[in-house]
């Protein structure tokens, strides 16, 4: 299970956009359904393949959510991202600086080519 530091950067940051999401529209922090999403979008972060090497989820070339899942952390993206800028300046840095870099390349791919 991961849990180096960039892995628990990005769990903080998932979660306050969701916070800044649910807040927004279902007047709270957190509503449950909110929560279940923030769980899933955690357990992702716990067992995703390229662990401290990974770029943003929303570059990653397998995006190993559901579909329903998916559709969900978007909206919550889009409506959160914008206002990360003032509400938590230094993780929508970190995200965006993150983002800047290419996408790593399947762990699974990168074996074939050392072997
Ligand atoms: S979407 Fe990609 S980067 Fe994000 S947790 Fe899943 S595998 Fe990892
Ligand atoms: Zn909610």
């Amino acid at each position: 299970m991961n849990n180096g530091p960039r892995i628990q950067r990005e769990k903080q940051t998932v979660e306050q956009m969701i916070r800044i999401y649910c807040a927004a529209h279902h007047g709270k922090v957190l509503c449950e359904s909110c929560e279940e999403l923030l769980r899933y979008a955690h357990k992702r972060l716990d067992y995703c393949v390229f662990g401290e090497e990974k770029s943003t989820c929303e570059k990653c070339p397998i995006h190993c959510y559901k579909p329903e899942r998916k559709t969900q952390i978007k909206q919550v993206m889009r409506y959160a991202g914008p206002r990360m800028t003032y509400k938590h300046p230094i993780l929508a840095i970190q995200h965006m600086l993150k983002n800047l870099k290419p996408a790593p390349e399947h762990p699974k791919n990168k074996k074939n080519k050392t072997m």
